[in-house]
């Protein structure tokens, strides 16, 4: 028998999860269908042999008054989970004037500032560039937000040619737009990386929760059940079911299920090309659609390590020469990568001291890669990778009792579908560049009645997670308008 909702979402990544969850507290009948067996999506956690920990380097910003406390107040369900911001956790490697990375001093215990400006302060700068550099935060933390507005069109790159910027500097925020937006200085949107960057600056950054990543999606989801609705995992969803132009349910193994609206957090071009189909819309929709851009991948390695090698939570390595703008990532792809790569890692125990053994750690590591899951070069970032954790932390090496790669083939396994080439492994969703920001961000309300779209595609703005947590949010209070539309007029 065909079962009728109010609403379906399809995924429980952090855009679905949230999303579905908000609407069934909100009394709409929802049904959330995931194809995978765990929830949260990119960002799901996964327990082994006494390890908790996410498939890859995963930490959130802004650490406090986020989209995430939003939800989960709204829940009523904050107690459920702890949104963790220890002190001192994060800290810089960067390779700079003096020619080696300059590796932090183990963390104090004491009150860390992990703000963006206190982060800078470990790129030794000198007395002559110190003013230039606080002139360009200053001016980025208090922009309004009309003068945001209008960067819509300009790169984050082409902003900071409007200052002295110091070369530090400079490479800080290269490193920033791969590892946050996972695109490169010269393309992304300078108004997503203000904006991005004023809550960064109010409310600190490399937050992670307690039991996990992941937890705060597995909340979410317990949310939905909790206030009347229903989630079944292993359903992938094979089609959306389109009437008259409108939204009309979707089919799955599990069987047909229907509501007069369908929310993906499948992603926008997997939605259009394959899952409704591109009969159902008009020529240039499917052309745009078609022509959007996804961000970059992220690639690397998981380490289980026998004794703990890092002391803190999350390192970010970089040089003046491995962060990748346009024409680095170009020149890789060509077979020229640079010496060194970006290295990002996170040891999820250093939060949360139940998510290892004792005495053991999990360190996630990861580097930038094209999103597209049948690239030829994975071995090659591999090898890069693996070359600059020996260099950095040679003791991971003698300590290592197994290591897992992943690249954007799995990524694409796990979450979004390949429906096209170079497309798939994206790290985000759809890039944050200019084309795809602010006013020309795409529209999370697809031109099919009762369909819309949520996650990192649309509707939301900021760093990864948060993207697509804001995303539920705001797509939420669009189906509630379309289901009070409905209610009142049928
Ligand atoms: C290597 C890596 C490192 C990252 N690091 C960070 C980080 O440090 N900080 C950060 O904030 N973000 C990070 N991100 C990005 C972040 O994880 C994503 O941007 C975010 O989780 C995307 O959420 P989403 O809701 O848009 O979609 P997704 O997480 O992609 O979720 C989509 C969901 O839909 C499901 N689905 C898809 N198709 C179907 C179907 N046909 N039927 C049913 N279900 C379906 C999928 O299984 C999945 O659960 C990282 C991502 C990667 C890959």
């Amino acid at each position: 028998m065909e079962e009728t909702y109010d609403a379906i979402v399809v995924g429980s990544g952090f855009g679905g999860s949230a999303c579905a969850a908000l609407l069934s507290k909100r009394g709409l009948k929802t049904l959330l269908l995931e194809k995978n067996a765990a929830v949260g999506g990119k960002a799901m956690t996964m327990s082994k042999e006494g390890f908790g920990y996410e498939l890859w380097p995963i930490v959130g910003a802004p650490s406090l008054d986020s989209q995430f406390h939003a939800v989960l107040k709204e829940l009523d369900m904050e107690d459920e989970v702890e949104l963790l911001t220890p002190p001192g956790i994060g800290a810089l490697v960067y390779k700079g004037r003096s020619g080696r990375y300059e590796m932090p001093p183990s963390p104090t215990g004491e009150q860390e500032d992990d703000g963006p400006l206190a982060l800078i302060q470990q790129l030794g700068l000198t007395e002559e560039e110190l003013p230039e550099a606080g002139r360009l935060f200053a001016d980025m933390t208090s922009m309004p937000a009309e003068e945001i507005e209008k960067l819509d069109n300009i790169t984050l790159a082409e902003f900071l040619s409007r200052y002295e910027v110091p070369q530090p500097i400079y490479s800080y925020l290269a490193m920033w737009s791969n590892i946050v937006f996972v695109v490169p200085i010269d393309l992304l949107a300078a108004s997503e990386a203000i904006r991005t960057h004023q809550d960064f600056a109010k409310g600190g950054a490399m937050r992670y929760s307690s039991g996990g990543y992941g937890r705060v999606a597995e909340v979410f989801v317990q949310g939905v059940e909790r206030f009347g609705g229903r989630v079944i995992t292993k359903a992938r969803v094979e089609r959306i079911i389109v009437g008259e132009g409108a939204a009309a349910g979707v089919v799955t193994e599990q069987g047909i299920f229907r509501a007069p609206i369908v929310v993906s957090n499948a992603g926008i071009q997997p939605t259009v090309l394959r899952m409704v189909g591109e009969q159902h819309f008009d020529k240039t929709y499917v052309s745009y659609v078609k022509g959007l851009i996804p961000s970059w991948g992220i690639m690397g390695v998981r380490y289980f390590l026998s004794q703990p090698v890092f002391d803190r939570g999350v390192y970010l390595a970089f040089s003046d020469d491995s962060v990748m703008d346009t024409e680095r990532f170009l020149k890789a792809k060509a077979g020229e990568p640079p010496e060194d790569v970006i290295t990002f890692v996170v040891v999820p125990s250093l939060y949360d001291d139940s998510l290892a053994p004792e005495g053991k750690q999990c360190a996630l590591v990861g580097t930038i890669c094209s999103p597209d899951p049948d690239a030829p070069d994975a071995e090659m970032w591999w090898g890069k990778l693996e070359e600059m954790v020996d260099k950095l932390w040679p003791d991971v090496e003698r300590y290592t009792e197994s290591k897992e790669r992943y690249s954007s083939h799995h990524v694409s396994t796990l979450t979004r579908d390949h429906v096209f080439p170079g497309q798939g492994g994206e790290c985000i969703g759809l890039a944050q560049i200019v084309g795809q920001c602010g006013s020309q961000k795409p529209s999370a309300r697809a031109p099919i009645r009762g369909l819309f779209y949520v996650g990192c595609d649309a509707g939301g703005y900021g760093c990864g997670t948060h993207q697509a947590v804001d995303s539920g949010v705001n797509v939420a209070a669009l189906v509630e308008r379309e289901h009070q539309t409905r209610a009142s007029m049928f």
